[in-house]
């Protein structure tokens, strides 16, 4: 990675601003239900600490849309890292503000303070250039280590760089590495798996890697434009009609690398019971959807992922939120558990059937930012990143 991070600025006794992705789900309790985007930072903190830095973090968390919203407090994340640090993190009742410059002034070396939820400032998400000084006035350095919002200019990821040096965080160092390292340096064979439901949301992806990859293999609902493209009729599934004659582009250019289901898993509602049954693609019944990839294809994919050595996976190969058409993603995420290739996950709902298969410690890398990494995967710089000081 070409971009400074903490360990390349002295920070010993400075005041660190660090920007952290503490965005996690929330139940109607107000408890955390899943703390690994906590848990992610947590490198970095422990290293600042050591270092003696004061360590001042910042976060959003949900959509306040610039007012303050009780139920979006970052107050079950301070409660939740003080125990992850075994040490008390004080939350602030704002992010910016004198109240604010007067927890900070006491602080001392090691000490963690938490401030309040940044979009509680609407000025955070407009990138407002004097709540960013205000914001920086708190610190000598500025550390991003969330690289979840790294694809928005935002105050606290892009207009605090104006006013402070500026590094990245582990966390941060370790999704640009991998993804990036993926992408410009692949051992080969490289190979690119691409689902989810529309090929709208992936044409940046598939443009930029379609280059790159050895193979490149596409699944899940958005298969289904090719099949269409192909020549087959696809029933109730879900089909982007305006989409078919890129997909029938993208095919005449990489005939050679595109890899599409030969069997698909049709079902006769959008439904988890819904009946079921396994078909070619070229005998869909008109009135049923297609939901999942089938055994053959998974089987043509396996085979080409025992031969890869670097995989980025980015999207489902079927609608994985219900069990009966989970099998198709679920076998893939499998075979990338066993192979011994540099494994890559992109995409929310990607890592979240990862996760659900309890397969997650078995990949590479799983990317902590969904829309972060999609941007990156597309060849697009990412803001956070681009404005941190270059090595
Ligand atoms: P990611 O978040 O990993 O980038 P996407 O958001 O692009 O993935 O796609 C995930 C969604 O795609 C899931 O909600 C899944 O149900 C849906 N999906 C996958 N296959 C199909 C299909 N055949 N028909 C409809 N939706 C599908
Ligand atoms: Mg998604």
């Amino acid at each position: 990675m070409n971009k400074k991070t903490v360990r390349d600025i002295q920070v010993a006794g400075k005041r660190v601003l660090v920007r952290a992705d503490f965005n996690v789900p929330l139940d109607e309790a107000g408890q955390i239900t899943d703390d690994r985007r906590i848990q992610a930072v947590l490198p970095t903190l422990q290293y600042l600490r050591q270092q003696g830095a004061r360590v001042i973090l910042c976060s959003h968390l949900g959509r306040p849309k610039g007012r303050v919203v009780e139920g979006l407090c970052l107050t079950p994340v301070a409660k939740r890292l003080s125990e992850l640090l075994c040490t008390e993190v004080v939350k602030t009742d704002d992010c910016i503000g004198c109240d604010v410059e007067r927890v900070v002034a006491v602080m001392k070396p090691g000490d963690v303070v938490l401030l309040e939820n940044l979009r509680f400032h609407a000025e955070e998400r407009a990138n407002n250039r004097d709540f960013a000084k205000q914001l920086a006035a708190l610190a000598d350095i500025y550390v991003n280590d969330a690289f979840g919002t790294a694809h928005r200019a935002h105050a606290s990821t892009e207009g605090v760089t104006h006013f402070l040096p500026a590094v990245a965080g582990f966390l941060m160092e370790c999704e640009i590495t991998f993804l990036g390292q993926a992408l410009s340096e692949p051992t080969r064979p490289f190979v690119a798996i691409l689902g989810g439901a529309k090929v709208s949301d992936k044409i940046g992806v598939i443009e930029n890697l379609l280059p790159k990859v050895d193979q490149l293999i596409v699944g899940g609902g958005m298969a289904n434009t090719f099949f269409k493209a192909q020549g087959h009729e696809v029933g109730a599934s879900l089909l982007e009609d305006d989409k078919v004659d890129l997909a029938k582009d993208l095919l005449k250019r990489a005939a050679d690398k595109l890899s599409l289901p030969v069997d698909v898993v049709v079902a006769d509602a959008f439904a988890a019971d819904a009946k079921h049954k396994t078909v070619p693609v070229d005998k869909v019944p008109a009135d049923w959807r297609i939901l999942d990839i089938g055994p053959k294809s998974v089987k043509q994919f396996i085979k080409i992922l025992k031969r890869a050595k670097t995989v980025v996976w980015n999207g489902p190969m079927g609608v994985f939120e219900f069990p009966a058409f989970a099998v198709g993603t679920v076998a893939i995420a499998q075979a990338l558990a066993e192979t011994e290739a540099t494994t890559i996950i992109g995409g929310g709902d990607s890592a979240a059937a990862v996760e659900q298969a309890g397969l997650s410690d078995q990949m590479t890398h799983i990317s902590t930012g969904g829309g972060a990494s999609l941007e990156f995967l597309e060849g697009k710089g990412l803001p956070g990143v681009d404005a941190l000081q270059d090595k």
